[in-house]
């Protein structure tokens, strides 16, 4: 947030300060190693854990202390993970690691806290960081696919589109499912570098489907990469690289990207239609926000979320609550696309109601390049 809001500048003046504070006059036998981008490691030898926790507690109130640059003010909080070497077979690595996991204890604490490691937390994260070290190696190994899954108009069921769909192949064939590993990438960052090369790839095969000048490649964004990177420039750089028309291009984000910083979000998919792509809200009708944004939002369609599709005739509640997003999207202008059909009578209760698009196992599951190129000729 400050390096997006005030300047790379005040970002690294602040890093500055906070490693000063972090040099505790009353140690001698200590080493302070900034570790990533806002985390550092205070590294205490031959220190007990009552000693920890009491250097703890002094760090905590000394970062809480006033930050002045020039005319500026600012107020931080840190959280800190304490983790100590269990006997012998402790390498650093571990113990980083340990650290890290009991930081993340304290942040989920509301921060301003630490946490000493325990192993009963190490169990609940261990698949997790098990996951996110094995994660780096495969996005430095480019060994991540997409597939994608076609999407059909209602009323010809006629491919118009497909969304690119992460996938991510193990030796034995196997695939790691998205709805695990993206919730992993997203809390380690690692949702960026992975969306590029997502992209990159979607991007490559778009540029090859020449005959259907209308179909739209739809592609999942993350919060984080709102946060982290200009996703408009990044979009029309990989464009251009590949050769694909913006107006093929359509990019989906949950409501929940709405909620954490909605006018930074709401600017960047602005440009992202200026520059000429669409901008769907996925999983639509699970967030909150939806309905007071709705009017404002820089939207061109609302992809109804597969718990709807799947309980119009087991929930009535379900029923009401589609017609009225459909209802209410088409007052405003928005395209319907539903998702998760896998019924008949799913496809025609949509279809009924006027809906553009439908998505779902009835018609496609997301499917190899190669599969969906032999469907489009
Ligand atoms: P999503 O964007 O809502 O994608 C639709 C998910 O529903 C896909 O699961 C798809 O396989 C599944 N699906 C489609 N039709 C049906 C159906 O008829 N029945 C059922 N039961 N499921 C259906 P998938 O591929 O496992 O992806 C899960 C989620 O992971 C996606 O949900 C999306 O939020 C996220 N994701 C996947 N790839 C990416 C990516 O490249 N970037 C980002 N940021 N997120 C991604
Ligand atoms: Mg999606
Ligand atoms: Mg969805």
């Amino acid at each position: 947030a400050i390096n997006d809001n005030l300047g790379i500048n005040i970002g690294n003046q602040l890093l500055r300060a906070v490693a000063e504070r972090l040099k505790d006059k009353q140690l001698d036998d200590v080493e302070i190693a900034r570790f990533s981008g806002d985390e550092f490691i205070v590294f205490l030898r031959y220190s007990s854990i009552d000693n920890c926790i009491t250097v703890a507690e002094r760090l905590l109130s000394r970062i809480r202390e006033k930050f002045s640059f020039d005319e500026l003010e600012l107020y931080l909080t840190a959280s800190i993970g304490i983790s100590q070497p269990k006997l012998e077979q402790t390498t650093a690595e571990l113990l980083i690691q340990n650290a890290d996991v009991a930081m993340s204890k304290a942040k989920e604490r509301g921060g301003n806290t630490f946490q000493v490691f325990t192993e009963s937390m190490g169990v609940k994260y261990e698949h997790a960081l098990h996951l996110r070290n094995k994660m780096q190696t495969a996005i430095e190994a480019d060994s991540f696919e997409v597939y994608f899954q076609p999407y059909v108009a209602a009323n010809s069921n006629k491919i118009i589109g497909a969304e690119a769909l992460a996938r991510w192949p193990q030796a034995d064939g196997s695939f790691i499912s998205p709805a695990e590993f993206i919730a992993i990438a997203e809390q380690t960052g690692q949702i960026v570098p992975l969306s590029t090369l997502i992209m990159r790839k979607a991007f490559a095969q778009l540029a090859k489907i020449q005959h259907n000048s209308d179909f739209v490649m739809s592609v999942n964004l993350s919060v984080k990469q709102f946060q982290r990177e200009n996703i408009t420039q990044l979009v029309s750089s990989l464009a251009t690289e590949f050769n694909v028309p913006l107006h093929r291009l359509q990019f989906e984000l949950t409501e929940s990207v709405m909620v954490d910083d909605a006018q930074q979000v709401f600017t960047e998919l602005a440009e992202l239609r200026t520059i000429g792509c669409q901008i769907a809200i996925d999983d639509f009708g699970t967030g909150f926000s939806s309905l007071a944004y709705l009017n404002k939002l820089p939207v061109d369609v609302l992809k109804i979320d597969r718990e709807f599709t799947q309980s119009i005739y087991t929930d009535p509640a379900s029923q009401t609550i589609c017609k009225a997003i459909i209802s209410m999207a088409h007052g405003l202008n928005k395209h319907i696309i539903v998702e998760g059909i896998e019924t008949t009578e799913q496809a025609d209760f949509f279809k009924r109601l006027g809906c553009m698009g439908l998505q779902g196992f009835l018609f496609y599951k997301p499917m190899p390049f190669k599969q969906l190129d032999n469907l489009l000729n």
